[in-house]
This record gives C-alpha cells, structure tokens and sequence, in this order.
C-alpha cells in the first residue's frame, strides 16, 4: 500500500534517568505521531552510589529508534520522511569510554550519585583565589551534582581509565556525548561533540567564553584533550551510521531541562518552566545575560540555537529527588506496584495527616546545598498508613517546587503569575491539584506532555541544511493547555509550607 506522505517529520531521541524515549513529531503541526519507551536500570552499588549502564542505555536508543520506525509503518507513514533527530538526555551524568574499541570503560556515574562528597570537600578547601573561582565562570556551586567532580572520581580510581588516557585512547562525555559519538559511527568516525547546554553542567566550561576553561581544568586535574568539542544546540553534528534511520542528520542537541524550555516555547525573558521527571527543575530564561543568584539557584545555558545565533542562558532550580520517590515507593518499599498507583493511595485519605516526608536521599540540592542531608519521614502516629505516606510524598514534590520558586521570584523580582509545568509525573492530577494549592498560583500543563523531546526535535529541525522547523510560536497554536487553580485557602497553604520547613530543618547535618 502506498504510504500517507505527511511532510517533514523529525525525530527525537529523550534519554532521561528514568527511561529512554524515541518520539517522531510533525515539524509542521508538532504533533506527536509515534514513539517507543524503554525503562533504564539503575545500580545502587554501594550507599549513595548510582550507575547505569552506558551500553544499555545506547541499546535502548536503538531499540525505541526501530520500534517507533515499526509503529510508523503500521500508520502507514513512510519513515523517510524522517528528515532529522534531535537529542535530549539526563545532564552531568558521566561516561568514559575507549575510542579505539567503543567500550565504555566504567559505569556511567550518575547526577544523583554521591560518592564524591570527599573530593568535593578536598576541593572546596583548595580554591584558588575567593570562594567565587568555580561559580563565577561555571554558575555553578561545587557540588557532588556536576561532571568534573565525577571525572575526576574515576579518574583517580579506575585503572583502566588512567591506562586509556595515557595511551590516549580515552574520552569522556556526558550521556549526548556517548550517543551521538556511538550513533554517528563510534569507533567508525563517530563524532565527538557535545552542546553548550551540557557542556555547563560539567562545571569545566566558561559559560561567558563558552569554551573549556583551561584554569577549572587544571583545578580539578582533568586532561583537556579527553574532552568533547563543544558545539551549538542546533546544527548538523553528523549523520545515523545504523539502523532504520541510516543517513539521517542529528542536528540536534540540548541537556534535558534546556530541552523543555525550548518545547514550552519560553523565549522570552522572564519565561519559566518546572519538570517532574526524576528530579524537578525549574528554569527561568534570563535572556542573553548570566544572573547570578542569591538564592541557592544554579545559572546555566539555556540554549543557542545556531553556530550564529546568541546564547540565552536561564536561572536553574534543581530538586534532586521528584518522581525517583515515587519510584522508591514501588521499588524499596513495595507499597505501589506501578508509579501510577500513588495517585489512587493518595486519593485514598487526600491529607497526609500530619505526615511530612523529605526525600533528601541525595542530600539536597537547592536552595540549601546540603550534600549531607538525608531523607526523613516524620509525623507519624499509630493512625498513619501507606496512603498517608504515599500523599506526603508527592507533598514533598510541591513543597520542593514552592522553595525553588520562591528563591527565584526572590532573585528574578517579578513574582511568576503562572507555572507551566511538564515531565511524566504530571499526568498525576492530584500533584497537580496540590501543586496549584501550595505555590497558590495556577499550574498550566500542555496536552502534550512531551516537551522535552519536542524541545529536541525543534532544534533539531531549524538547524542550518535541514530547516523544517520554524521557531515562530504561531506554529504550535494547536497545542492546548490543561489548568490547575488554588482551592484552598492561603493560610492553609503557608502553614502546611512552614511545617514542611520545620521537617527539611530535621534532615539536614544527619551525615557528619
Ligand atoms: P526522567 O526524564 O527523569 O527519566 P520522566 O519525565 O520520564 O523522568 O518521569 C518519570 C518519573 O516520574 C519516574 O521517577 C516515575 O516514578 C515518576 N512518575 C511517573 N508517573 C507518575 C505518576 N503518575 N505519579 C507519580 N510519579 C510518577
């Protein structure tokens, strides 16, 4: 049968901590028309460790690639419509690999992982100059959290890596990095690149010079030529080597967070977003200026769309633990079977009676930074139940979200009117129900909840050659929005927030 032929279609590739997606959108309508899911394995090998397997993760990419390409068929749509693929992925997480066989040489060590605390105290306590060394180039604080802390723990600690970087067989990527690199050819001249996005994140990179910064470098020992080139957010870094989609351009490329920002549209200067994925963050676009906060919030790149278009960047807040408590629940404790299942536990009682719980489990991110902080579940009495627990969980989600607001309302100066919202837990009502409660402003959910890859596959489809995507908003006046408002009253709300801050007083310090 002859196949519906659609327009231009682009291609994207979500490579989150939870799952790897592949999604095919329509460049003309951003309509979703396909796409495959894979849920990653996560290695807790020690406490605080986390690690993934880089092979499996690239497996799963190929894996959603075909499937979606077979999904395609049965719709009847020709897949060589297919006319670029953009790349998301979980920033900071940390690959070296062989370039001479393709094998990574570790596991990927993970964003959440916290093994480093001792090097990062090690370091802390060597910055040259004034405390403000690594934050005034990278926006970042010295944390457990980024790449070069990681790099560096392997560095120092895998054999095999130091023999590869003698020999000069070694690089080292973040999880776009590893893909692209491996999906452009790998040892077959795969490319070696990465984005300005995921490159400040690595806390190795100049986010005003965009280039590696060769004194950070040296501060944190990691031999330059290990490193990707970095490149823009939106252009042709090279071509499929394999699979269904042989031939392709990617020509796309934006860490995660950076990725939704550009699917939600948020251009404009003052424009936020907040993602329920693994973690939660939210990101305002500062424009073409860095703003560096007083608040506990990360700046960052947040996008450059073009080898000649300006870099925007964005004030970041990042909540380590979001949807992974959910998925604490399911897999640690056993209470819920699927992560869907909470909603239903939580409608239950619809109050968390009086149970608070912070999922500190990685230490704390912002607006407190505190590596040593660990999770607590407090409140309890002989009345509570797993219901009352699973509704303090996704509690814990808006109340994170209100701190991390509140610090950028604070730093920004004009207060957010709205929260637009995206990520795989939002298809939770209740968290969003609540969400609206606690930040007492409305939350504001596209239909399509997919805004990551769509970020991805924009860019990817406005790169220069490939232009079938305009960045004009008009072009996704089809997408419709879903609405939460307060229904409780403020007073409620503050005191329900001011006891979660007594609970967040409780979990920090714990580990000396
Ligand atoms: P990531 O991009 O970090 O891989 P996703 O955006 O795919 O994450 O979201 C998956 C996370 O959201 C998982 O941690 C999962 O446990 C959680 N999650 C998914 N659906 C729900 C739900 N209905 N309620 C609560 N949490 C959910």
């Amino acid at each position: 049968t002859k196949k519906a032929v659609l327009g231009p279609l682009v291609g994207a590739v979500d490579q989150g901590t939870s799952s790897t997606r592949f999604l095919v959108f329509n460049s003309k309508t951003a309509e979703l028309l396909s796409h495959h899911q894979v849920e990653i394995k996560q290695e807790f090998p020690r406490e605080g460790w986390v690690e993934q397997d880089p092979k499996e993760i690239l497996n799963s990419v190929y894996e959603c690639v075909e499937k979606t390409c077979e999904k395609l068929g049965q719709l009847n749509i020709d897949i060589s419509n297919i006319k670029a693929i953009g790349v998301s992925n979980q920033r900071e997480t940390t690959v070296v690999w062989d370039k001479l066989t393709g094998e990574p040489l570790y596991n990927a060590v993970v964003w959440l992982d916290l093994r480093t605390q001792s090097t990062v105290e090690i370091l802390s306590k060597r910055i040259p100059g004034n405390n403000n060394f690594v934050k005034s180039k990278t926006g970042l604080p010295l944390s457990t959290y980024f790449s070069a802390v990681k790099l560096r723990w392997i560095l120092d600690n895998v054999k095999k890596v130091q023999k590869a970087v003698k020999e000069n067989r070694a690089l080292f990527g973040t999880i776009d990095s590893w893909l692209i690199w491996s999906l452009t050819g790998g040892v077959n001249g795969g490319v070696h690149c990465t984005d300005v996005t995921n490159a400040s994140r690595t806390m190795l990179f100049n986010i005003h010079s965009l280039e590696w910064d060769k004194e950070l470098c040296e501060f944190f020992g990691i031999p330059m030529q290990i490193l990707p080139n970095v490149r823009s957010s939106s252009e042709i870094y090279g071509l499929m080597k394999a699979g269904a989609l042989e031939g392709v351009p990617i020509s796309g490329c934006l860490g995660d967070q950076s990725a939704a920002l550009v699917g939600q549209m948020c251009f404009q200067d003052g424009q936020a977003k907040n993602t329920y994925g693994t973690g939660c963050f939210l990101l305002c676009n500062t424009g073409r200026k860095c703003v560096f906060s007083e608040h506990g919030l990360l700046t960052t790149v947040a996008y450059k769309l073009g080898r000649d278009k300006p870099v925007f960047y964005a004030l970041e807040g990042s909540v380590a633990i979001a949807g992974a408590v959910t998925r604490w629940l399911r897999d640690n404790l056993g209470i819920i079977k699927t992560s869907e299942e909470i909603e239903k536990l939580a409608k239950e009682v619809g109050t968390s009676y009086g149970c608070y719980f912070v999922p500190a489990f990685s230490g704390l991110y912002a607006p407190y930074w505190d590596p040593s902080a660990r999770g607590i579940i407090c409140g309890l009495t002989q009345f509570t139940n797993k219901c009352h627990i699973a509704f303090a969980a996704l509690e814990a989600v808006c109340f994170q979200t209100r701190e991390i607001l509140d610090a950028m309302n604070r730093d920004c100066g004009i207060p957010l009117s709205h929260l637009q919202v995206d990520g795989g837990m939002t298809s939770n009502k209740i968290l969003m129900q609540l969400q609206a409660d606690i930040l007492y402003i409305p939350v504001v959910k596209p239909s399509m909840p997919e805004t990551t890859a769509l970020g991805a596959a924009m860019a990817a489809g406005a790169a220069e050659g490939v232009g079938v995507w305009s960045l004009e908003p008009e072009d996704l006046s089809a997408v419709t929005m879903e609405r939460f408002e307060p229904q409780i009253n403020a007073e409620e709300s503050e005191i329900r927030y001011s006891t979660w801050k007594k609970a967040v007083m409780k979990s920090m310090g714990w580990v000396t």
